[in-house]
């Protein structure tokens, strides 16, 4: 433990730092206790995102690095997204929060931070809240303090709002019971596609055990527990040396656990991580991913059926559905007016929606070229035909397929 790490001791108010005298002149004038909100901001910051441009106005907080922009029903829900406590017993590799990194450890009690969150709330800066934790100590524990802010919000103050929890990996099965009954959303993240790539970059992870915790969780929701809707997982891209393919052939498996969403963050080397030296992985690779899990949850893809380089990543100046296209030109064009859904679907730039428009529309009579008017055809036209003839330009279908 470094000299600027401090220890920790259970006492009323829960985890509470030793030894940080009260920090001066950077918070908002209008909270009592500054202390709190110089630690929220550096748990928000901790929690790893950067602070929300969604308030335009003059700033009565001023770092808010703890407003997460969602992206939901089509805008952006501001969430209050902190740890609970950036201290941690453990060693991932890429990890800002490592055990023996030099950096400031703060904490929260579950007040303090139910406390912290209806302020923000009622002050209209945030609508949710999307809570996770470092591990100071007993995984178990931590889902304890979490579970326990979680009902503070739900029974003490009535919150019935967004509440996004995280599993801690190692929380016991009747903590993840608790949890699914007391959020909207929770998330077991794998960080890796397989148990030796997760070895190699967090030693103390169990991948099987986050398995099982999955599993548990789609119990308890097939089971109508509570009010979670869903479960998400997230992953670290590029830090573990693996290949696409990798997560590409996990991730069926995930589907028919019931995960909704499957996140990617592409790695970035951490300063006094053992990875500071390594390359980030590209933005483009995480969008490819994201991709490429959409066709395989949403389009019928298989894992099988996606180009892959030699080296089994995805390619980069293509998007996967364009290079699945223009690998098979003998599926091309398709004829609107016959076409299976699932055919339709394999068309560049025709998603579900626009698909059931196409089935709609077909339902009425036959397609003519000018029926399509006001659907999304600019990607799709070179792959389709209406009524017997080509809808793009030949040029291009020539380039595209020769
Ligand atoms: S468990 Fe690993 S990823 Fe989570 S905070 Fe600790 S070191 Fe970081």
């Amino acid at each position: 433990m470094s000299s600027r790490e401090a220890s920790f001791t259970s006492g009323e108010e829960g985890l509470k730092l030793k030894g940080m005298g009260t920090l001066k002149g950077r918070a908002p004038a209008f909270h009592r206790r500054p202390d709190l909100w110089r630690r929220v901001e550096e748990l928000g910051r901790a929690a790893g995102e950067e602070v929300s441009a969604l308030h335009e106005e003059p700033d009565p907080l001023p770092f808010r690095c703890w407003i997460y922009p969602a992206k939901g029903r089509g805008r952006a829900i501001p969430l209050f997204k902190v740890l609970l406590s950036n201290a941690c017993k453990g060693h991932c590799l890429y990890c800002a929060n490592r055990s023996g990194r030099d950096c400031p450890r703060w904490s929260l009690s579950p007040e303090e931070l139910v406390q912290a969150f209806l302020r923000a709330q009622r002050a209209g800066l945030v609508e949710g809240l999307f809570l996770s934790s470092s591990i100071p100590e007993d995984p178990s524990r931590t889902m304890q303090q979490l579970v326990e802010a979680a009902e503070l919000l739900r029974f003490k103050y009535g919150f019935q709002g967004y509440l996004h929890l995280k599993i801690m990996p190692g929380a016991s099965e009747d903590l993840i019971e608790r949890t699914v009954e007391l959020a909207d959303r929770v998330s077991v993240n794998l960080e890796a596609p397989g148990p030796e790539r997760l070895k190699g970059i967090c030693p103390e992870k169990d991948f099987s055990g986050m398995l099982r915790q999955i599993e548990a969780v789609s119990r308890f929701l097939e089971e109508g527990l509570g009010r979670a809707r869903g479960q998400t997982t997230q992953f670290v891209v590029g830090a573990a040396g693996e290949a696409d393919r990798e997560f590409l052939e996990l991730l069926p498996r995930l589907h028919q656990m019931g995960l909704k969403r499957c996140y990617f963050e592409a790695f970035r080397p951490v300063p006094g991580t053992p990875l500071e030296g390594h390359e980030p992985a590209s933005r483009l690779r995480q969008r490819r991913l994201y991709q490429a899990e959409f066709l395989l949850r949403e389009y019928g893809f298989r894992p099988e059926e996606l180009v892959l380089d030699e080296e089994g990543n995805l390619p980069q100046d293509l998007d996967p559905k364009l290079a699945w296209a223009m690998r098979h030109p003998e599926f091309f064009p398709v004829e609107v007016n016959r076409a299976e859904p699932e055919e339709l679907l394999r068309v560049p730039g025709f998603g579900p929606r626009t698909v059931s428009k196409i089935l709609h529309l077909r339902s009425r009579g036959k397609l003519r070229r000018e029926d399509l008017k006001g659907l999304p055809l600019k990607r799709a036209a070179p792959f389709i035909m209406v009524d017997g003839k080509t809808y793009g330009s030949p040029l291009v279908q020539t380039h595209l397929f020769g």
